[in-house]
């Protein structure tokens, strides 16, 4: 298979060519959840968005190596540097329970989340607190080369030094230095600590009350938020590695310090390049938990929520978020779901029905042919184009279309040879598993089972029509009365026989 395929680098803000540090290898880190809380569809459309991605590299064959942490600690309340509560600290206080119980409880609920909306699991899960001692020597690390200094127990990056130097301290986000001191002004409270307004904190003294806290030559105290990410990731990609990725609202300040402290621990930057995700929006505002607007996906599948009328199955809920591309926001709505649903029904059908069909044996290669295998090709095209689901998703409903044109017998097998029907049996179901990740709802025993399932109805219903056609009315009933005892309803139409699992 061509493995090669164009990424949208947000460092550069261009389209490139992807060309891997290793051949056939590719090191993705991605950063996840802080688990102080139920995820939300918002995070959850960034992971199905990787997940989406990571999948179409392993189906083009690469070796994929997959991180993407789980925030324990040091993530404070409104992404603040220092001077604010630890979101998990706060939660453990408010429900008297241990940060690790929280912790617990919202790794789980994210893990089943994820495997509800068929997610595959990253390679490396890496948790923050599972680190400090690396995150320890790291902070040693970028003090010894001169790019931090240490005040009452508080280590700072010094950003002064770091964009003097290299000129690229707001290079991901563009935000310019001077803006970078107007926001930090605005938004600390120890900043006389600090030398410098856009300083960040990399290990943060902790004050009596604050319950996650470890030693550390420099104080009882806890990381910065942005310093694990740069740890985790050297740590088992190498200091060096392909791609970088995370939503886009982490651009700044989060991945801007992560290069910062990169390039102060090991003198360059850690990604190739860098993905970002676009946001998920509902009402036309970015869906967030600090601001109440936001709907958990149980709501969402339950259709326990003012905002929608009904539930979506996860699968709809999964369409719904290919159906736009990465890097676009998506506006999410009720009516935008529905129209969702009516798509991935179609989809799933015609994957029902080719998966049943049968070529007769006999086949030259007209149009029909000739259009398949263009079509075949634009899918992987579209994909290989920066992960344009949306547009490869368009060419396989025009596929949909010869599907049903060719179940309906408006189309004939007489126009399309034998093999460009395998391989359309072959491609079009595996792309929308493999690659897509789209299940189908009716199928309950895994995807093999139900290919044979729907093989052998198709084959009981071929032998309903002999017998029709034999005026053998005893075996056709009993073909069909057997059937709807199994729970599988004929339909007999003008097209031929449809079934539906009741
Ligand atoms: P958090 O738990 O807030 O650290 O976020 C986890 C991941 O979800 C990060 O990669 C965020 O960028 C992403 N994220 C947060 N809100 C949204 C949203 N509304 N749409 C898409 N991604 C989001
Ligand atoms: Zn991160």
């Amino acid at each position: 298979m061509n493995m090669s395929f164009k990424i949208h680098n947000s460092l550069t803000r261009k389209k490139e060519e992807f060309k891997p540090l290793h051949e056939g290898f590719i090191g993705i880190y991605v950063c996840g959840p802080t688990v102080y809380s139920d995820v939300h569809l918002g995070n959850v459309r960034t992971f199905i968005s990787f997940d989406l991605i990571t999948r179409y590299m392993r189906h083009l064959g690469y070796k994929v190596r997959y991180v993407r942490n789980i925030t324990d600690v040091g993530h404070l309340e409104g992404d603040a540097d220092t001077g604010a509560e630890d979101k998990i600290g706060k939660k453990a206080r408010l429900e008297q329970l241990e940060p690790m119980e929280i912790v617990e409880r919202y790794t789980l609920g994210f893990h089943e989340v994820m495997r509800i909306f068929n997610v595959l699991p990253p390679n490396i899960e890496p948790r923050a607190t599972g680190h400090l001692i690396e995150q320890i020597e790291t902070v040693k690390e970028i003090l010894k080369r001169g790019y931090a200094y240490e005040v009452n127990g508080s280590v700072y990056f010094d950003t002064l030094k770091y964009a003097e130097e290299t000129g690229k301290y707001g290079e991901l986000s563009g935000r310019k230095i001077e803006e970078l001191i107007a926001l930090s002004r605005e938004d600390l409270k120890n900043q006389d600590e600090k030398r410098h307004p856009s300083d960040f904190a990399i290990w943060i003294k902790a004050d009596p009350s604050h319950l996650m806290r470890w030693p550390s030559p420099w104080s009882v105290g806890f990381p910065g938020w942005h310093l694990e990410c740069s740890v985790m990731s050297t740590k088992y990609l190498g200091k060096t590695f392909d791609i970088h990725g995370g939503g886009s609202d982490l651009k700044f300040p989060h991945h801007e310090n992560e290069i910062a402290q990169n390039y102060g621990a090991c003198g360059h930057a850690p990604a190739r390049y860098w993905m970002h995700t676009n946001m998920l929006l509902m009402n036309g505002r970015k869906m967030s938990k600090s601001d109440g607007n936001t709907i958990t996906p149980l709501e969402l599948i339950s259709g326990n929520s003012p905002h929608i009328s009904k539930g979506y199955h996860p699968m709809v809920i999964r369409f719904f978020m290919l159906q736009s591309h990465y890097r676009s926001t998506l506006d999410l709505s009720d009516e935008a779901l529905q129209a969702a649903e009516k798509g991935f029904k179609r989809l799933m059908e015609a994957r029902r029905h080719l998966l049943g069909m049968r070529h007769p044996g006999q086949g030259q290669k007209g149009e029909l042919d000739s259009e398949i295998n263009r079509l075949l090709d634009q899918v992987y095209e579209e994909m290989s184009d920066d992960f344009n689901a949306p547009k490869a998703l368009a060419r396989l409903f025009e596929l949909v279309n010869r599907i049903n044109a060719l179940k309906g017998g408006q189309a004939s097998f007489e126009q399309l040879t034998p093999e460009t029907f395998q391989r359309l049996q072959q491609t079009f179901p595996t792309f929308i598993s493999d690659v897509l990740g789209l299940e189908d709802p009716t199928d309950e025993g895994g995807s093999g089972q139900a290919e044979l399932l729907h093989k052998l109805i198709e084959l009981l219903i071929e032998l309903r029509q002999k017998a029709r056609q034999e005026k053998n009315w005893a075996l056709s009933d009993f073909i069909r009365d057997a059937l709807k005892d199994m729970g599988v309803t004929l339909k007999d139409g003008k097209d031929g026989t449809e079934w539906v699992l009741e």
